[in-house]
């Protein structure tokens, strides 16, 4: 039996009017779990209008107000962590493990946007001339959009619009259309923690739901999470309809391990950082750089990377799951077999892997390739599957040069004993997150998501205050008083009435 996926538009949740269908699987054997009517051009347009109303009165909502709705709804994301976290095991095939982390790094987020009235403070400068002062507010933007990948469905919407509503900003979400139930029921608690009709409104679609989302002139703001192509466009497009966007984009993120690097710690890490997941994260290790006779590593890589089983969400003793969908299947099994047709040295090949009983899933067993050198297709292109490819270094000059040359800047990571090397690394690389001797070093919401180079267009990230730079405007008053007033002031009948 199938689910309707519903939308969320102006207080309404409907299952829309669209003929144009979407089905969601179960990438665990592709059979059909839910369906969605595409929204259509006029229910994108109704919700935007819904959400330009609403506007009007969210944002005169005194912000301790605004943050109280934060405060109900990460309570509320607590009480249904084990809920969400199953329905979105089943929609992406994730661990439940791994679903519920998903949904816990959402929440700390959430939880973020509750002092929002701190994050809002602007700032003050006493006699910027004589008897003047300038002091700055932020402002909501006004109606703000996100459109979403598969790879996170819930944490992913959690970056965007509790932040951006407890700003005061509307919010219509489009969540990707392979694993739309996880956020509509983000939505249903959002609703259920008290915010008001029309603050957040949640199309569900493809293209034809972004672009007009991307054309309409109401919508001040874009934030986008998503692959380079497309990511892309929708900067391309969106600035050029005078929108400020933010796009976050792929990634090919690389681990450089130093010789005086723990071996247990790097081999530990580097499992569940490379096929975790089944490798589709946008901040997973997808490269590991061995630095000189840290090379002799590699096959107890191999070893430990060739016992991690794939299997069913609820199975307890799976490493990971299914990729989503039999395309992304093809493309990773593209990829592996253009691999050993380059030359790379295919240590573990997991493209006949499945499960019994599941043979129509979408699984990959881990893989590993070593000897991959930059002009391989598994180097330059990202594989987005649990594929490790290992490269050889002689220094750690010669490895920082390796992962500067990348087009992509979303993370990366060193492990070594050594402080100087470290400081080094983390000094020079041109990488936007970086971690030392920790494998995905994603950072918490008081800090920013900071993707670097084709990892990231724009210039504001997500949450943190660089989000919440986004999502304001910055209005900067300079005011001065006339003592000369005063006298005036102090009159008897004036003073009563300035009473
Ligand atoms: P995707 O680009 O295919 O889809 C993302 C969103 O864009 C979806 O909502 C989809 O409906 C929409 N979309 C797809 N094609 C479109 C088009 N032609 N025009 C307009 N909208 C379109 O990405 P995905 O496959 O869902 O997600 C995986 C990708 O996301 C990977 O490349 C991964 O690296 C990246 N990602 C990056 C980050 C980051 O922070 N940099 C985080 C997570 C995922």
């Amino acid at each position: 039996m199938t689910t309707q996926v519903k939308h969320y538009i102006d207080g309404e949740f409907i299952q829309g009017t669209g003929t144009s269908q979407i089905i969601v699987t179960n990438p665990a054997n592709n059979s059909p779990i839910a369906v969605i009517n595409a929204a259509t051009s006029e229910e994108v347009h109704a919700a935007i209008a819904s959400a330009k109303a609403a506007f009007k009165t969210w944002k005169e909502v005194p912000v301790s107000e605004r943050a109280r709705v934060m405060l109900r709804y990460q309570h509320l994301l607590k009480e249904h962590h084990d809920e969400l976290a199953t329905i979105l095991a089943k929609e992406t095939g994730k661990t439940f493990e791994d679903a519920k982390g998903d949904v816990w790094r959402g929440i700390e987020v959430a939880e973020h946007a509750c002092n929002v009235a701190s994050l809002l403070m602007g700032e003050t400068v006493e006699n910027v001339a004589r008897s003047i002062d300038t002091y700055s507010y932020t402002q909501p933007l006004g109606v703000c959009a996100g459109i979403t990948p598969f790879n996170f469905p819930a944490m992913i919407p959690l970056w965007m619009f509790p932040l951006s509503i407890a700003c005061g900003n509307t919010f219509i979400l489009k969540p990707s259309e392979q694993d739309p139930m996880t956020p509509q029921r983000l939505v249903e608690l959002f609703v259920e923690a008290g915010a008001p009709k029309g603050v957040l409104q949640l199309v569900h679609g493809d293209k034809t739901a972004v672009d007009i989302l991307l054309a309409d002139p109401a919508i001040k703001a874009i934030s986008f999470v998503g692959s380079v192509a497309v990511g892309q466009y929708i900067y391309k497009t969106g600035t050029d309809n005078l929108k400020r966007v933010q796009a976050f984009a792929g990634a090919k993120n690389h681990c450089v391990i130093m010789p005086d690097a723990n071996k247990q710690q790097v081999i530990n890490n580097l499992v569940g950082a490379s096929v975790g997941a089944a490798g589709q994260r946008c901040m997973a290790i997808s490269v590991a750089v061995f630095v000189g006779a840290a090379k002799e590593w590699i096959p107890e890589l191999k070893e430990a990377l060739a016992k991690v089983r794939p299997g069913l969400w609820d199975d307890k003793e799976a490493g990971y799951g299914p990729v989503i969908s039999p395309a992304a299947k093809a493309r990773v099994l593209k990829l592996i077999a253009q691999g050993k047709a380059e030359g790379a040295e295919c240590l573990l090949d997991g493209s006949d892997f499945t499960v019994e009983g599941y043979e129509s899933g979408n699984w990959i067993g881990p893989t590993m390739f070593d000897k991959v050198t930059t002009e391989m297709s598994i180097y330059k292109e990202e594989i987005f599957g649990p594929v490790l490819c290992c490269m050889e270094s002689d220094s750690l000059e010669a490895a920082i040069e390796l992962v500067n040359a990348s087009p992509y800047g979303n993370g990366t990571s060193i492990f070594t004993a050594s402080g100087a090397a470290a400081r080094k690394y983390q000094h020079e690389i041109e990488v936007g997150q970086v971690g030392i001797n920790v494998p995905i070093p994603v950072p918490l919401p008081f800090f920013s998501f900071t993707g670097w180079k084709g990892s990231f267009y724009g210039d504001q990230h997500a949450y943190g205050k660089q989000a919440v730079r986004f999502y304001t405007e910055t209005k900067t008053i300079t005011s001065r008083w006339f003592e000369s007033d005063i006298a005036v002031a102090s009159t008897p009948n004036m003073s009563i009435n300035l009473r």
